[in-house]
């Protein structure tokens, strides 16, 4: 092997050892402060954080990782890697091109208008002012458009910010996908809300004890595989998973006294991410390839369990008489009724509180706007008329207030623009993964009615956790179901899901 070549791969792997620990770190710091930190401390701590992150930046664009790089992208350089290494350079070459390519004046410039900018968009939602978030939304909307021309594109600006959350995806793959996933979504909600046998879910809102919903998750989550011993489970405004190594797992819920679906969905979420890291090659510890490789694919294995696992018949054929022992309110509740509550489903105003079917028309509201946004097409101004016009148009219903309407979500004060599409990947991919698994495994669902998880988390462990980053997501559905993304899937389990519940 040439020298160079030997002297390469080892500051790599040093390199990219330093900057795996350091991102391990700072992702325990962020779990700490998602979970109690102490509140007088956070300013402060905030700084300490801050200095990590700029030590991390620093390593992922040193000249020293430039340098690697560019001997182990080179034939000679790539015809000696391990098949590790070689993905793991070509992550960390994707990047250390981005970070490159955008300089150091308009970074800095979204950091700080970002963090300006939560402040005003949490006043504007308060008093229902978009007039207030207006002009801040504007210049956030102008510095990516600013960021896009940084990254460049062959064929639509926002192209280059999907990109950052799902590598390789645009919005030529994006518009037909969504296209046909968006016309048989609205046409089935017209169809289920005419239904003359729709199902109730009051029941889900009486008094639910919080002690014994905790005490619930706690007894489903090693059942589903999640290894409590590799994680815990904590409490946070907003449910998440975070992932410190493959033996260290966390996830969070929260409780509502009055709404059973909040935690117990939400932990089973979460649960969906965390066997996914949990399940990740332990050689690939202290490598950039140690985590799920997109937000789309990580998505997919949080809804596959939430949706197709844990809010189908059998899994509650299984877990229903466990359920009624922790909360007597169930007792005389038949089982084909808790079913068909926790499958309701209604056209509502927040995208956080929707339902599995029309989750989706929420996503496709986001798609569009931002689409035209990022093109030049609809200026920040008109946003609250075009939000009430689509929601109408795929939901049936305008939100009162634009607290409840382009309001709602965070995301785009931080400049979040290209993340949304992610939800709605994770379910067409899930349903994807879902049709193969019951090709391989025909009695895929009698094994979730036997409580024999097991075996589903062994495949999904095979086929996909096991292999983190190694693949780009493209690669990933094709090597795990044989063919590209595609709409069919996920619509044609929700019909024939929801025609069942809805007895069309
Ligand atoms: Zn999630």
């Amino acid at each position: 092997m040439p020298k160079e070549v030997v002297k390469a791969i080892e500051r790599f792997k040093e390199l990219d050892q330093r900057i795996s620990h350091f991102t391990d770190i700072s992702a325990l710091l962020d779990w700490d402060a998602n979970t109690g930190a102490p509140k007088k401390g956070v300013p402060m701590f905030s700084k300490a954080k801050g200095t990590l992150s700029a030590e991390i930046f620093k390593l992922l664009t040193s000249e020293e990782m430039g340098d690697c790089l560019e001997v182990l992208t080179s034939a000679e350089g790539q015809a000696e890697l391990d098949d590790i290494t070689r993905a793991a350079v070509r992550y960390r070459k994707r990047e250390y091109d981005n970070f490159k390519k955008v300089p150091a004046e308009l970074h800095k410039e979204l950091v700080i208008h970002a963090s300006n900018a939560h402040t005003v968009w949490v006043e504007a939602k308060q008093t229902n002012n978009f007039a207030h978030f207006e002009p801040t939304l504007a210049k956030m909307v102008d510095l990516q458009r600013r960021l896009i021309e940084c990254y460049g594109y062959e064929e639509h600006p926002y192209d280059a910010l999907l990109d950052g959350y799902e590598p390789g995806l645009t919005v030529a793959k994006l518009d037909p996908l969504f296209k046909d996933l968006r016309d048989k979504t609205v046409q089935l909600l017209k169809r289920l809300m005419n239904s003359k046998d729709r199902p109730s879910n009051k029941v889900l809102f009486e008094e639910y004890d919080v002690d014994k919903q905790k005490e619930f998750n706690l007894f489903i989550l090693p059942k589903l595989g999640y290894d409590l011993s590799a994680g815990r489970l904590d409490i946070s405004e907003h449910p998440f998973a975070q992932s410190i190594n493959t033996g260290d797992v966390r996830i969070t819920t929260r409780y509502k006294k009055n709404d059973l679906r909040s935690s117990l969905f939400g932990t089973i979420h979460e649960c969906g991410h965390a066997l996914y890291e949990q399940g990740i090659n332990p050689a690939f510890e202290e490598t950039a390839i140690r985590r799920g490789t997109s937000f789309g694919i990580h998505e997919s294995q949080s809804r596959f369990l939430e949706n197709m696992v844990g809010r189908s018949y059998p899994f509650w054929t299984y877990f229903y008489d466990d359920l009624q022992r922790h909360f007597p309110q169930l007792k005389n509740l038949p089982l084909e009724d808790f079913y068909r509550a926790i499958n309701t489903v209604e056209p509502s105003f927040i995208r956080v509180e929707a339902d599995e079917l029309t989750y989706n028309l929420h996503i496709m509201v986001r798609y569009e706007i931002e689409k035209a946004l990022m093109n030049g097409e609809i200026e920040v101004k008109e946003l609250p008329r075009i939000w009430n016009e689509k929601m109408e148009e795929y939901l049936g219903i305008v939100p009162p207030t634009d607290t409840l309407g382009v309001l709602q979500d965070v995301h785009w004060s931080f400049g979040g623009f290209g993340y949304f599409p992610s939800y709605s990947l994770g379910n067409l991919y899930a349903a994807q993964i879902l049709n193969t698994i019951e090709r391989e495994i025909p009695d895929f669902y009698s094994l979730i009615a036997n409580g024999e998880f097991a075996v589903i988390r062994e495949w999904l462990r095979e086929n996909i956790h096991q292999h983190g980053a190694m693949y780009t997501p493209d690669e990933l559905i094709v090597k795990v179901t044989g063919e590209e993304l595609n709409a069919e899937y996920l619509v044609k389990y929700l019909e024939e899901k929801y025609s069942k519940i809805y007895r069309l």
